[in-house]
């Protein structure tokens, strides 16, 4: 928990819970982290994947985990990636186990 801010997202000031590193910081309140991230939760379970070595689509999502990127300053061509999403692929029909990592950019704005 950080001092009282303005929320980068809904422009409240309020309580910051998560704060990204940038230029400037991407600050966000409780009720902005908790809907980003349910949004990227929601979305992930959508998508489809196929095995990365069978091609396979009988595909089992686990430990998805979701959060506000914090502790490392990602630069991506210069862009700060706040949210992202890890999970563990297991494909059913050649026993391949793999990573996904998810980071949203967000809105392009250029
Ligand atoms: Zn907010
Ligand atoms: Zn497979």
């Amino acid at each position: 928990m950080y001092a009282k801010d303005k929320c980068s997202v809904c422009g409240n000031y309020t309580y910051i819970i998560a704060k990204v590193t940038s230029v400037p910081d991407i600050l966000y309140c409780k009720n902005c982290s908790d809907a980003e991230i349910e949004r990227l939760e929601k979305n992930f379970i959508l998508m489809k994947f196929v095995c990365i070595r069978c091609g396979s689509t009988n595909i089992v999502k686990e430990d998805l985990r979701v959060g506000i990127n914090e502790d490392v300053i990602n630069s991506f061509n210069g862009i700060v990636i706040g949210v992202y999403a890890v999970a563990r692929l297991a494909c059913i029909d050649c026993k391949n186990v793999f990573h996904v990592n998810f980071l949203d950019n967000g809105p392009r704005t250029k």
